[in-house]
């Protein structure tokens, strides 16, 4: 088996193309051709004539020759493999054969000599034009142009060639591919398409030169690799070209062209650009470069599309459509709870449950439809002719898709995902512009819960640059001392006494006043500030409560604490080392947190809440009954306190299905043993119900608002005198 090289063809091409006379070409032809090869013969044919070969010896066995046999007898040197190429379309055309003692031709050579076969074709059709034309009338303008043409040619393949040797950038290289070609037919618009691994083998554009148009031609980027050689079509005023690349034996795209007139006038340059796509599909072979485009178009863990490929996807849709009467939508998908999965599990488990992911979405879409990866957990699909109904469909099919668990390294994992959905109403939009609307929507989606799904409009976009600049304050807001803490107590409900307090942090930003935390607690969450914000809340906490209990020495503390926060691998130091600063026991601190964070993992929030409990902390599971958790895990965590979410509260006194609720929790506490505090009590029909359901503890405006640190003693005093030590101390 022969090495060959892209230099060695580089070579090949030139000297043909430098040739003056058929015969020169010829013979120069078949020559490398079985040295390229390792033949022992060569020849070439046209017609019934050979007209010219090598290693034959004075006994050429012409009849063999002519009827391309497969095994040839050769006087002296016995019976050879062979390996017949046309010069161009049909035996008219002629043909280049190499004959071989060792063994048969593999699929690599045999694409190398059909490659080299086409140049030598072109070369001999524009060798014969120019002397046609000779005999006709000495046109040395003509024949400067054909000249002129194949130098041209020559050095654009050179240059492609060079550069892929120099290793320069693989756009850079497709690019020259593109440019080249328009340069060289004169085309307005050129590209370069490539197909995609896997069944569809759906094509997309790789480099394109000149207006968009050629990129729109996939039909006949699909029939040229079909019947694999260039074809031509006439359309009203242009004429389209498209010429397939191959890679080893596969087809591996087209390059196709737009030029402008009838396509009578083009039949040279279908020829050329057939010639130029068998030089870029052999350097491309070479260089390894058509595996390395997918590469750079594709997303390695779960082999969709990048980022870059979908736009392009998008913008070529766009261009080819009129979107008033077909209208395209975008859905931009960003998953629920991943970082916490990828931040507990690792980055393996992490990427199997992307792979799954991408899995189920394209499951929820047409084969058609285009599925890209943005980039960490989010994905994006392109519906291509999808009217806003059945957009929607698609985005809610794929929201219930994700709830399903995945089971990712030996875990039930529980994710979900939030989309956002833009259309394409004018034609005048960019794809970059339609996916940020979309990832605007999705954003909206996020802030109304896990699992939503929002159809953007136009006044969401203020709204997101107002997160971006609330996003750049909030880096700074930690050391510019603008966060506090206010203090709500909780209160036992048999006895009104003040059992302990929940810290609630308090932004007083001086650009926009004061920014609730439903507001920046997610932003904080997503850049990851909210560890920084989450330490700073506990020390400071927990040294007030420390103060405070040398005056209400049973005063408890309650903190709310982030998903993020308790994946951190360090969460269980940083918690006892806020409490050993401020000399605050563990005992007397309790975490809340949500169903959702714990349910996203919940046998990493096990592991590590069981460290937490082992260190004394209590936990508390914050607005219980909005999320999802099923009693069994309830069981299994080490939880000592249920707050039923106010949602319930504000209806209890309303409908008796809130109260059969609040009243089935108030027992699973009992059963379990768990503390059990109905959150947002605002008034006193609120409070008697819960009083006589059985609830152990309350919190809610009638009860007590947060208040800042300074004014709370007084309440604290108040609700305390049922506490032995209280009037001594105070
Ligand atoms: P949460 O932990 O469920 O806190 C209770 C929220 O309900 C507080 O809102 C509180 O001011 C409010 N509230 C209390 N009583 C009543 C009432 O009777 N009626 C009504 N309508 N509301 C009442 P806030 O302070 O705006 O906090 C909202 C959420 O922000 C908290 O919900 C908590 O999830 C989060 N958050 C607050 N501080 C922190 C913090 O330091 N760290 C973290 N990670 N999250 C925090
Ligand atoms: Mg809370
Ligand atoms: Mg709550």
């Amino acid at each position: 088996m022969s090495q060959w090289s892209t230099h060695q063809l580089t070579d090949f091409f030139s000297a043909v193309n430098a040739a003056t006379d058929e015969e020169s070409a010829v013979a120069y032809a078949v020559e490398r051709a079985a040295e390229m090869v390792e033949a022992e013969v060569a020849a070439v044919m046209v017609g019934d004539e050979v007209r010219g070969e090598w290693g034959f010896g004075p006994e050429v066995p012409v009849a063999g020759l002519l009827r391309a046999d497969e095994r040839l007898g050769v006087p002296g040197l016995g019976a050879l493999h062979t390996c017949y190429t046309g010069l161009g379309e049909g035996r008219k055309q002629g043909a280049l054969m190499v004959g071989r003692l060792s063994d048969e031709f593999g699929a690599e050579e045999r694409q190398m000599l059909h490659g080299m076969a086409q140049v030598l074709g072109l070369a001999l059709r524009s060798i014969r034009v120019l002397s046609d034309e000779r005999g006709l009338r000495a046109d040395s303008e003509r024949e400067a142009e054909v000249a002129q043409t194949r130098q041209m040619l020559v050095e654009t393949l050179l240059t492609i060639q060079r550069s892929i040797s120099g290793r320069r950038p693989l756009p850079e290289i497709l690019d020259l591919v593109t440019s080249g070609a328009a340069v060289l037919l004169g085309a307005n618009s050129v590209a370069l398409m490539l197909a995609e691994e896997g069944r569809a083998r759906r094509l997309t554009v790789a480099s394109t030169a000149g207006t968009p148009e050629a990129a729109t031609h996939e039909g006949e980027a699909r029939e040229a690799m079909a019947g694999g050689q260039a074809l031509i079509r006439a359309l009203s005023r242009d004429s389209v070209i498209a010429a397939p690349l191959q890679v080893t034996s596969e087809m591996a795209g087209s390059l196709v062209a737009r030029l402008p007139g009838p396509a009578e006038r083009h039949t040279g340059h279908r020829d050329q650009l057939a010639a130029f796509a068998q030089q870029v599909s052999l350097a491309l072979t070479d260089s390894r470069t058509v595996e390395a485009v997918h590469e750079a178009h594709h997303d390695p863990v779960t082999g969709l599309p990048n980022r870059g490929l979908f736009l392009k996807i998008f913008n070529r849709v766009l261009a080819s459509r009129d979107v008033a009467t077909d209208p395209t939508s975008v859905l931009f998908i960003d998953l629920d709870r991943f970082k916490a999965v990828n931040d507990s599990l690792g980055h393996e488990a992490g990427d199997a449950l992307l792979a799954a992911v991408a899995g189920r979405i394209r499951g929820c879409v047409r084969a058609s439809d285009t599925t890209a990866r943005l980039g960490g957990d989010e994905f994006a699909v392109l519906l291509h002719d999808s009217p806003i109904d059945s957009a929607i469909s698609v985005a809610e099919r794929i929201i219930n898709a994700v709830k399903d668990p995945f089971r990712v390294a030996d875990r039930d994992i529980f994710i979900g995902a939030s989309i956002g959905v833009a259309i394409s109403r004018e034609t005048s939009e960019h794809s970059d512009v339609l996916l940020n609307n979309a990832d605007v929507a999705m954003y909206r989606a996020k802030k109304e819960g896990p699992g939503k799904m929002v159809v953007y409009e136009p006044y969401m976009h203020t709204e997101a640059l107002n997160v971006l600049s609330l996003r750049g304050d909030l880096q700074k807001a930690l050391d510019a001392g603008e966060f506090a803490l206010q203090y709500q107590p909780l209160i036992r409900l048999e006895t009104g006494e003040v059992a302990g307090v929940e810290a609630l942090i308090r932004w007083h930003s001086p650009g926009r006043g004061l920014v609730s935390p439903v507001d920046f607690i997610p932003i904080a969450e997503e850049s990851g500030l909210i560890v920084e914000i989450g330490q700073w809340v506990l020390e400071t906490a927990a040294t007030q409560v420390a103060a405070w209990r040398r005056t209400f020495p049973d005063l408890t503390l309650n903190v709310n604490v982030s998903g993020h926060q308790l994946v951190h691998p360090r969460f269980a130091d940083n918690v006892m080392r806020a409490l050993a600063v401020a000399g605050l026991p563990s005992s007397t601190v309790t975490l809340e947190l949500t169903e959702s964070v714990l349910m996203s993992d919940p046998d990493l929030a096990r592991a590590s809440l069981t460290a937490l409990r082992r260190l004394g902390v209590q936990l508390s599971i914050d607005d219980f009954g909005t999320g999802y958790s099923s009693l069994a895990y309830l069981r299994e965590l080490p939880v000592d306190e249920l707050k039923v979410d106010r949602a319930f509260i504000a209806r209890a006194e309303l409908t008796a299905e809130d109260l059969a609720l609040v009243r089935t929790i108030v027992q699973l506490g009992q059963i379990l043993g768990l503390r059990v505090v109905a959150e947002g009590i605002e008034n006193a029909a609120q409070l008697e119900a819960l009083r006589s359901l059985g609830c152990g503890y309350g919190q809610g405006y009638h009860l007590c608002r947060p208040a800042d640190a300074a004014d709370l003693p007084p309440f604290l005093e108040r609700a305390s005198l049922r506490h032995p030590n209280a009037s001594l101390i105070a």
